[in-house]
């Protein structure tokens, strides 16, 4: 099923993101997880690329299995940085011939330390709004195509009017819908979204939301993506850093109250950051599912 489609029949969605494990055993682990998930019927799961191709046989792998075995309406990620535009469209086909038809176009990250020197190969694509309409030269209306979307600016943005200009080109190059990088402040989504339409952008823009288990991983991706944490949250988490059920308990109440807030503030959809584990989503879905 397109998520496009999918989108525009219900009125509010849920989605789950996962990594491709490394080892046999995380492969076990994850589908663990989606078991575990299915109850709640998501609209749709996605799985990630890692940028550069570290990722590319593991991610077609999960794609296909979940579309497969699970009932599940699955979207795959496809990064274009360091890839030529034959490797994509071999990619994007065994997709197709797969049956599966949703993609998130993304550029990937710069490899870090490279943010200068960093090398285009000249038959690929630049940017994400390239890779959108090459996918839809080569494979017309097939896939369903989303995009990223960053409320608090992408990094490299130098404002957030700039990076909603390329957002912009980004849909109007074909994509349908989009996901937003994750962020704990719903006061930077709402200016964010107020901007969007201003722009005259009007695809769905589903939040990220990722659910924190762990203060030091959670810091290091704040960091690595520029979204900010709310003093608050780290005054409540610092203390008790190296007391795991404390932080998954505070990060699931502070989930919890900014899921409801996005709800009753009428969000197309909520999507899980889930890194690959059940546990924390369940609960926070438990708690808003009457909201949705
Ligand atoms: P783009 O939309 O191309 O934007 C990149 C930067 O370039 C922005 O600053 C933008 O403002 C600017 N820009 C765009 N077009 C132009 C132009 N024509 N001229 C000048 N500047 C321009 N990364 C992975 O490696 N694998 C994943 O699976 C993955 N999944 C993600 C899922 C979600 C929901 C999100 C939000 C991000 C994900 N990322 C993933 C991270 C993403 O790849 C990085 O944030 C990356 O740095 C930018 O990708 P993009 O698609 O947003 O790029």
């Amino acid at each position: 099923m397109k998520i496009s489609h999918l989108l525009k029949d219900i009125k509010r969605s849920i989605s789950f993101e996962f990594f491709p494990p490394k080892t046999e055993e995380g492969e076990k682990a994850l589908f663990e997880t989606i078991k575990e998930l299915e109850y709640i019927n998501p609209t749709f799961v996605s799985v990630t690329y890692g940028a550069g191709g570290s990722t590319r046989e593991r991610t077609i792998r999960v794609v296909k299995k979940i579309h497969r075995e699970t009932s599940l309406t699955v979207m795959a990620h496809q990064t274009c940085i360091g890839h030529t535009k034959s490797q994509i469209e071999e990619i994007l086909s065994e997709y197709k011939n797969e049956g599966v038809q949703n993609i998130l176009a993304l550029r990937g990250d710069i490899p870090q330390g490279q943010e200068e020197s960093f090398v285009f190969p000249p038959d690929g694509c630049r940017y994400a709004s390239e890779l959108v309409e090459f996918i839809r030269n080569r494979f017309g209306d097939w896939f369903s195509i989303g995009v990223a979307a960053y409320p608090e600016g992408h990094p490299e943005s130098p404002d957030l009017e700039t990076d909603i200009y390329y957002f912009k080109k980004k849909v109007d190059a074909g994509a349908e819908f989009a996901i937003t990088q994750m962020f704990f402040d719903n006061r930077y989504f709402y200016h964010f979204m107020e901007l969007v339409e201003k722009a005259g952008i009007k695809i769905p823009v589903i939040p990220g939301i990722m659910p924190v288990t762990n203060f030091k991983q959670i810091k290091k991706f704040a960091d690595m993506c520029g979204a900010t944490i709310p003093k608050q949250l780290i005054e409540k988490l610092q203390p008790v850093a190296d007391r795991p059920e404390e932080v998954e308990k505070i990060g699931i109440e502070f989930a919890v109250k900014q899921c409801e807030d996005l709800l009753k503030n009428g969000v197309k959809g909520l999507h899980f950051y889930t890194l690959n584990k059940s546990r924390a989503t369940i609960k926070i879905y438990e708690a808003v599912k009457a909201l949705i």
